[in-house]
């Protein structure tokens, strides 16, 4: 009794720790099956070997983290607070994944309509994206990927990384949800085509499945990534709200010394967050509305300081410069 309920807790353990790994995925082809674009010992040890050891060394990067359980996503789009093994094997691990679904052995595979319209609107045709995309990759020095993206404001862009980074990360200057990731490490084509790593950029095109690239751009079009990463890079919002954190919750606390000492620098990130780019899906007159008050409100909060105002008036106007970026958080969702 006491050994099965052993065994049971064992069993019940193991699933636990399971589920919060990560796995290597399946092909839904043969190795074999991209001859004679790509070789199958090429597809073999870049699967079986390489893909395993990034999913391997994730797993061991994240155990006994506070990251620990957390989606392949959230890593990669909170990357800059993560540790570098993290940072290239949870890379690895979502760009070969990417990268394995894009390719098929498949010869009828076409573009959806709507993908066709926006390549062709972007790039003029779709053969010019490819050039683009393999100029990408050909002058990437070293190991790393070229892309093609679908950015926050759901335009198509070609972009490249280095290493196993991507344009979801939070590092990443370009971001946007990948469509189209293609591989350019030297153990992506070296058995087969060596040092001719444009040889291996035209024939990959032979074998790129159109079908799943189209699906990826419908869901990334729908995805709740784009706005999150738009309205990541909008970094004054964060820059006021850092300010106004590390003077209001003082001042709730009765102590208005760190008010009293940043109210310019709280009046000039509301200028500079009025004067930004405002991301286009939540630029609306509401929200502009929201930033004069914004600026307004600082401006008088920082004369209330300069004229050494009694506390109790000081703390209501910064009361009332808290309530109003509130509704800008509100605005923001
Ligand atoms: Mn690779």
């Amino acid at each position: 009794m006491k050994k099965s309920a052993a065994l049971f807790a064992i069993t019940i353990l193991a699933l636990a720790a399971q589920a919060q790994n990560f796995t290597l995925p399946r092909l839904a082809y043969d190795y074999k099956a991209l001859e004679p674009h790509i070789d199958a010992q090429t597809m073999e040890i870049h699967h079986s070997k390489h893909h395993q050891a990034y999913v391997t060394n994730l797993n061991k990067a994240v155990a006994g983290t506070k990251f620990e359980g957390q989606s392949l996503e959230d890593h990669l789009l909170g990357i800059s607070r993560r540790s570098d093994a993290i940072r290239n094997n949870a890379g690895g691990h979502y760009n070969h994944s990417l990268f394995w679904e894009i390719l098929t052995p498949k010869k009828n595979t076409k573009l959806s309509a709507e993908l066709e319209n926006e390549i062709n609107a972007t790039f003029t045709s779709v053969d010019s994206l490819k050039k683009l995309l393999n100029q990408a990759a050909s002058t990437r020095f070293g190991s790393g990927w070229a892309w093609l993206i679908v950015t926050p404001d759901r335009k198509l862009q070609v972009c490249s990384t280095g290493n196993q980074d991507n344009p979801l990360m939070d590092i990443n200057p370009d971001r946007g949800i990948p469509i189209i990731g293609i591989d350019v490490w030297e153990h992506a084509y070296y058995l087969k085509y060596q040092n001719k790593r444009g040889d291996y950029l035209t024939a990959i095109w032979n074998v790129v499945n159109w079908d799943e690239v189209s699906e990826k751009y419908a869901e990334a079009l729908k995805s709740p990534l784009l706005k999150y990463m738009e309205l990541d890079t909008w970094k004054v919002l964060k820059e006021f709200h850092k300010v106004l954190a590390e003077t209001y919750h003082p001042a709730e606390e009765g102590n208005l010394d760190p008010i009293k000492t940043r109210s310019s620098e709280l009046m000039m990130n509301a200028l500079n967050m009025k004067t930004s780019t405002i991301p286009k899906s939540i630029d609306t007159p509401e929200l502009r509305k929201h930033i004069e008050a914004l600026v307004k409100e600082s401006n008088a909060l920082h004369k209330l300081v300069k004229k050494k105002m009694k506390d109790a008036v000081i703390k209501a106007k910064l009361f009332e410069v808290h309530e109003i970026f509130h509704k800008i958080q509100e605005e923001c969702k």
